[in-house]
């Protein structure tokens, strides 16, 4: 035999994952890492600053790399450490204190469902405002200790990491995540191994794990699909955050709302309230309508308890910036869904449609949502009357004022917000209860007692810390990619915490006129370049990397900060995220926002800074149109005097040089013998006194509750006891309805108004005979007259209702006495609809019909 010059087999490798040991001691930290707890509670940041303060800072504040990479002799170190043990046993106790709270169950429960969250810059799940305000809205959930849990994506790749080229054009970097490396847990089943939920993709399933973040008290629950169960199509799914074409944003939706009911139902976990944060999530309620169905209901029974209990919160004040997808791909997905529903596809889509017999309009997810839920809900005063207006063709037959969409104005995580120094005077001159009951004003009013001399010390020093933070973080990477050292030097030289610094740090789309400011450079130049008033702007955000005008802003603010006149006054920051978010909004003078008018749905950064003793100077656009209070910050008319955007824009522009060249500066710089204004302080504390109560994440969620969720989960008891009687009842109550409706008639009808028309202070009666055909009293009627406001645009003036007043068989006598108030020209008709207080709102089954008035006597 001859011996073969080769023999060997391929190695059969296993994947040993060697993970840091841990002295017994030290396991409570491990537990500590692994909840975000400590995203907003500094004595558990401290602590882990404190075992090594340069790994801790290399690693990018994330615990748990930090106790993956700390050598085991530094944690045999810690260990033997007295004064250190004392500090990671005083602060696993307060956790523990905290933790073992038990959740209050009298409040209803709610399944929170978001595309995002941002919880901390190590956790890459958002890229910005919607995510930052599901985070807060978490965090507040467990400090409120509710019973909330909460569904979402682990994003591989996340939102992108900023850098801008040497001429200023945005470069998006995407990093992947090491999931192991990250305070998260994988979720395990009840034998221990990985849990995975099987999501139905017409004739396929997509497999995806489920990783759990621990928020405090409250589970937020995250899939993933990027795992080897499933096609190279299917594991980018959870790839990154609003990228790839319509069809991965499609089974993007897919996966959060159907794959995330699957997953709670997995979990064991049942909520009395499911809420859509933005319409990416509608979806959910399609998965609850099959189960319903699946379980005996009928269709129309399941959408009465699918209804009752969910809830939409819509952010976009633009139709344009809703999900729409084409008949042909969302039924290349969902074209199996009809059946197991007992409805037809032309129903189906009809659900995300306007008109559900227009063909040729695709099917909006937001539509679909407004469908679907019962309640639906802005995030400001003002963009819950846009959204009323946006969304007013579902209901055709009410004026947007009638309809149900209502508003909880956006709020922020004071804990997280307030930088510890300001939670120290908080906590020193504020009643104790503060905490608790941050949303109580009267608290707030002992931000009067504090000293001047404190407050502009608090500020002066987190002003010091951002100047400190701008020369660290970014003297590097300027150098790298700026090209002239000296040139870098000497910006870096110029930022001066002395100077009146102004902040506009936000994402750059066009509508936040980020722009602005660049209108009329001479007279900018004036202001930045005073010797005796430093003004200096500090300038961030990141640009959709599809969006090339908001990149187009970036190019422009870059180039300007790049010319000797500006050099070292205006700068522009890169990679705004949390971590440098939380610097800014403590460490500057002004935020500024000029957003056109009303597409600020809400804004939440301006909140923060209010948290801060930072003075907002904005458009009265979102929360700001709300929360402004003179003497307590600045406010840009919310009045268009130009139809014409780049007049308004350059009217804006001249508004906001004038206010800073004859107010704020001057104010700013009216310092005393001890160095300060003190007509400064007295903004400042105006505006956490009057303003930052308002803001606070806790009222916000105490709102959702008042407003909605007990409202909601009360009726849906109502009608789901007992088997769902009253839900059926109202099913068929319904279909009833429905079917009778265009047979319904008017037998006869006169009123007594004389040809020469009405007039004030006198009464007329109105009286209507209806045929119900057989409904008892089911038909409401109503006289409604309109009225053209100031801006040509319809609005109703009155509503009279016609009260049955007799009934004979089927026929139903409405009666209603009239009485105008005031003169003038008035449209009148007569409006029908179905009537049963059972009914949540009109727009719960909206059928309407209007009759004209009988002619005059
Ligand atoms: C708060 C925050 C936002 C949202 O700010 P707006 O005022 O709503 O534009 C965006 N990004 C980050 C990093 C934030 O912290």
């Amino acid at each position: 035999m001859k011996i073969k010059a080769d023999y060997v087999n391929v190695p059969q490798w296993k994947e040993l994952n060697v993970r840091s040991g841990m002295p017994e001691q030290l396991k409570c930290l491990d537990e500590l890492a692994h909840n975000m707890w400590w995203s907003w509670n500094h004595e558990a940041r401290d602590l882990f600053r404190e075992l090594s303060p340069e790994l801790y800072r290399e690693v990018d504040h994330n615990p748990v790399l930090l106790l993956e990479r700390l050598s085991y002799e530094r944690k045999e170190e810690i260990v033997k450490d007295k004064a250190l043990m004392k500090k990671v046993k005083n602060v696993y106790g307060l956790f523990r204190d905290y933790m073992d709270v038990k959740p209050n169950r009298k409040r209803p429960s709610v399944a929170y469902f978001s595309m995002e969250y941002g919880l901390n810059q190590v956790l890459k799940i958002y890229s910005g405002g919607l995510g930052m305000l599901a985070g807060d809205y978490l965090k507040e959930a467990s400090d409120s200790n509710v019973d909330m849990c909460a569904v979402g994506f682990l994003y591989r790749y996340g939102y992108f990491k900023q850098s801008l080229s040497m001429d200023g054009q945005q470069i998006a970097n995407y990093e992947a995540q090491n999931f192991n490396l990250l305070p998260i847990e994988r979720q395990l089943d009840s034998d221990g191994n990985p849990l995975v939920v099987d999501v139905p993709y017409t004739n396929y399933f997509v497999h995806a794990y489920v990783w759990r973040v621990n928020v405090g008290r409250i589970k937020l629950y995250l899939l993933d699909t990027d795992n080897e169960m499933n096609s190279e199509f299917d594991k980018p799914i959870t790839h990154s955050l609003y990228g790839g074409d319509w069809e991965n944003r499609l089974k993007q939706e897919i996966l959060l709302g159907i794959g995330g009911v699957l997953m709670l139902k997995k979990l064991g976990i049942s909520k009395d309230i499911y809420h859509c944060n933005e319409g990416h999530a509608a979806l959910c309620n399609l998965q609850r309508l099959c189960d319903y169905v699946e379980s005996g209901l009928s269709f129309n029974q399941a959408m009465e308890l699918v209804r009752a209990s969910s809830l939409y919160t819509v952010h976009t004040p633009v139709p344009a910036g809703h999900d729409y997808f084409d008949e042909g791909l969302f039924g290349k997905y969902m074209g199996g869904y009809p059946a197991k529903l007992g409805i037809s596809w032309d129903e189906l889509i009809g659900m995300g449609r306007n008109n559900p017999n227009d063909h040729s309009e695709k099917f909006c997810m937001s539509v679909f949502a407004c469908n679907t839920c019962q309640e639906v809900n802005g995030v400001s005063k003002l963009h819950g009357w846009v959204s009323q207006k946006m969304f007013s063709s579902i209901w055709n037959g009410y004026y947007p004022e009638e309809n149900h969409v209502g508003y909880v104005t956006n709020g922020v995580h004071m804990p997280t917000w307030a930088a510890t120094e300001w939670r120290k005077i908080y906590a020193k001159y504020f009643d104790e209860s503060f905490m608790s009951d941050q949303s109580n004003q009267s608290i707030w009013e002992a931000i009067y007692k504090v000293p001047d001399d404190e407050i502009w010390d608090t500020r002066m020093a987190l002003k010091k810390k951002l100047v400190d933070y701008i020369r660290m973080q970014f003297s590097e990477k300027w150098l790298r990619n700026q090209g002239d050292p000296s040139r870098v030097v000497s910006l870096l030289e110029r930022i001066n915490p002395n100077a009146l610094i102004i902040g506009f740090c936000r994402r750059f789309a066009t509508y936040k006129r980020a722009h602005l400011l660049f209108t009329d450079l001479e007279r900018l130049e004036k202001i930045v370049n005073n010797p005796e008033r430093p003004v200096q702007f500090l300038f961030s955000g990141k640009a959709h990397p599809a969006d090339g005008a908001g990149q187009g802003l970036i190019k422009r603010i870059y180039e300007i900060s790049q010319r000797p006149e500006f050099l070292g006054k205006i700068i522009f920051l890169e990679d705004y995220d949390y971590q440098l978010a939380r610097r800014l909004v403590a460490g500057v003078d002004i935020w500024m926002n000029t957003p056109t008018r009303p597409l600020e749905a809400s804004g939440t950064s301006g909140e923060k800074a209010e948290m801060n003793g930072v003075v907002n100077l904005s458009v009265l656009d979102g929360w700001w149109l709300e929360g402004y209070r003179e003497g307590a910050g600045w406010a840009l008319t919310e009045k268009r005097t130009y139809q014409n955007q780049s007049y308004q824009d350059q009217l804006d522009a001249a508004t906001i040089y004038s206010m800073l060249e004859r107010e704020i500066i001057p104010l700013y710089y009216a310092k005393n013998e001890k160095g300060y204004s003190e007509g400064w302080i007295k903004v400042i504390k105006n505006s956490i006194a009057q303003i930052a109560p308002h803001y606070t994440m806790k009222r916000q969620l105490d709102d959702y509750y008042s407003k909605f969720y007990e409202k909601e989960a009360a009726r849906f008891k109502m009608l789901s006891a007992d088997d769902n009687r009253v839900a059926k009842e109202i099913a068929q109550w319904k279909e009833v309805v429905a079917e009778r409706w265009d047979a319904i008639e008017v037998v006869s009808c006169e009123w007594d108004i004389p040809a020469s028309g009405v007039e004030t202070g006198k009464e007329y009666t109105i009286k209507y005979v209806l045929n119900e055909q057989g409904l008892d009293d089911a038909i409401g009627l109503e006289f409604v007259s309109v009225k053209s406001d100031d801006d040509g645009e319809e609005r109703i003036s009155t509503i009279i209702p016609l009260k049955v007043v007799s009934h004979e068989g089927n026929n139903y006598t409405f009666e209603g006495k009239l009485e105008a108030n005031s003169a003038g020209t008035f449209k009148g008709a007569i409006r029908m609809y179905p009537k049963n207080s059972k009914l949540p709102h009109r727009q719960d089954f909206c059928y309407v019909k209007w009759f004209t008035l009988p002619n005059d006597k």
